[in-house]
Order: structure tokens, then sequence, then C-alpha cells
């Protein structure tokens, strides 16, 4: 298993009111390069800010121990249109071109008086260095990869001519248009109905596959994390309790946590879960 990233010893700290808030304590584990991985756990457990501390994107309020080392060395051609000249990386990760994150509320990263054509376009013309007229037809292929009907009208349209589902889905499409390495899917499907959510879920299946891409699926909903997820850690007050292969986190949980969730999100059986996986 080639780890994509290490996270050692990970502590975060918000200050917040003159008092200290732990919302990480002491996480260690590696993410595996091209693995599906969930982090599961209630509100508050920590992990949004564990996926924002993953992306570099954590307030200035919070404070940060341990380290996340990684492995992202590669040969990428340094201008486009020269083959020959390449340059070696071997740098942190670059959030947009590296990292794509699609959050809960797709309204909040997309920009209401922007067409999303040109959102999506403005993501590659960054991270890709592409002229307006090459992004535009990247934008349209994304469109059509995340399913989009009628992708050229949808280039011209504004966020909110979309559904809630086809809103997330454009989210999804500029966060993969750099081509990214890690996906990071901060509960992407909770605040859409269960039809929508599982079409979601699908989506990001099949991106994530079609790409090579490691995924870092985030969600309260162990259920949802156990149909996409290889791995599944789960995660209560800032701690990592457990993190273990799907079948086995949700068939013989080590933590009694893990089976109070699966509990409540199963009833008391976890065949149907595992017959999907
Ligand atoms: P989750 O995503 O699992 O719901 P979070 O990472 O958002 O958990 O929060 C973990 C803890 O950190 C919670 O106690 C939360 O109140 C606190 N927290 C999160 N963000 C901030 C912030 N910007 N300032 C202060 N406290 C925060
Ligand atoms: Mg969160």
């Amino acid at each position: 298993m080639t780890a994509l990233a290490s996270i050692r010893n990970l502590t975060v700290t918000y200050r917040r009111e003159g008092a200290e808030v732990a919302a990480l304590r002491h996480i260690s584990f590696d993410v595996a390069a091209g693995e599906r991985l969930a982090i599961i756990g209630e509100s508050g457990s920590g992990k949004s800010t564990l996926a924002l501390a993953i992306a570099g994107l954590l307030p200035a309020t919070a404070k940060i121990g341990g380290a996340i080392e990684w492995q992202m060395t590669e040969f990428r051609s340094s201008h486009a249109k020269d083959r020959q000249s390449f340059l070696v990386l071997n740098s942190l990760p670059l959030r947009g071109r590296d990292i794509g994150f699609v959050f809960q509320d797709p309204s909040a990263s997309l920009d209401p008086v922007m067409p999303i054509g040109k959102q999506i376009a403005e993501v590659a013309r960054t991270h890709l260095g592409l002229d307006w007229r090459h992004a535009y037809a990247r934008a349209k292929i994304l469109l059509e990869r995340v399913r989009l009907p009628d992708p050229d009208a949808a280039l011209r349209a504004f966020p909110h001519q979309l559904s809630g589902g086809q809103k997330q889905r454009v989210a999804i499409a500029a966060a993969i248009a750099a081509g990214p390495k890690l996906l990071i899917a901060d509960e992407a499907t909770s605040a859409l109905d269960t039809i929508v959510q599982a079409e979601i879920v699908g989506l990001i299946r099949r991106l994530v596959s079609e790409d090579g891409m490691t995924l870092l699926f985030i969600s309260h909903d162990i259920g949802l994390a156990a149909e996409l997820a290889e791995r599944i850690a789960v995660f209560r007050h800032g701690e990592l309790l457990e993190l273990g292969a799907t079948a086995q986190v949700i068939s013989a949980p080590r933590h009694a946590y893990t089976r109070a969730l699966l509990d409540a999100n199963l009833g008391l059986d976890a065949e149907p879960l595992l017959q999907r996986t």
C-alpha cells in the first residue's frame, strides 16, 4: 500500500472566546493512493476539521500540531505544449489542482452570478493553464461526465436555474476540473433527498474510478459510507476510534460506539450492507 498522505499525530485546537476547543487529538493514519476511505462520526467529531487540515484550509484560529506528509512526487510537464520538458515536483499538494473539495452546500461553493461553464473553465484555466477556448471545451466534457442534461445549455446556465442535485453535480465537475489526485467530499450528499443522494454517490464512485482518484468520503452516515468506501475510519470527540476494511468495520466493529452507529443505521442487522460491499 503506497500512502498518498500520512497523517502523523495530528492535533487541531481552535481558540474560541479565550477557551481552547480540541477538535482533533493525536490522529495518525495513512490515506492509501487510489483508495476510497470514509471518515464517519457524529456532528462535532472533527471530520470537517480533518478535511480542512488535509486541504490546508484551516482558519487562522486553529492551532495545528503533528504533520501531514505527502507522497506527491511525480513528473509534470512544465509547458503544456512541450512534452519533452519535465519538472520534478515533490512538494505540498496544491488545493484546486491536486485536491478537489466538495462541500455539503453546492450554493456556497458556486458563484450565483457567474454562468456555471465559466466557473468550471476558470478552474481549468487557473490550474492547467488552458486558454478560454480549451477551458470551455473541458468544462463541457465535465458537464457531460457528471451527466447534466444538455451540457451546451448548462454551460450558460446560472446556479439558481438548477436543482440541488444538479448544482452538486456542477460543484463536483468544478472540483475535478484540474484532475486532482485526491477528492474530498465533506457531507457532499447530506443535504439531498435519498434518491438524489444515491445518484450522487454513484456519480462520485464512477468519477473516482474513471480518473483513478483517491477519495476521502466524509459522512455522518455509516450506511452511505459503507456503500462507497473500501475502508472506514470512525471518529468521536476528535479521536480516531477505529479504522479498518469496510466489511470488517460493519460486521465486526472493534468499538462499542461503531456498533451503536450501526444499530442506529441498520436496525440490528448488518447483512444487507455487507451484501452491497
Ligand atoms: P464535524 O465535521 O465532525 O461535525 P468539526 O470538525 O466541524 O466536526 O468540529 C469539531 C469541533 O471543533 C467541534 O467541537 C466544533 O464546535 C469545533 N469547531 C469547528 N470549527 C471551529 C471553528 N472555526 N472555531 C471554533 N471551533 C470550531
Ligand atoms: Mg462537518
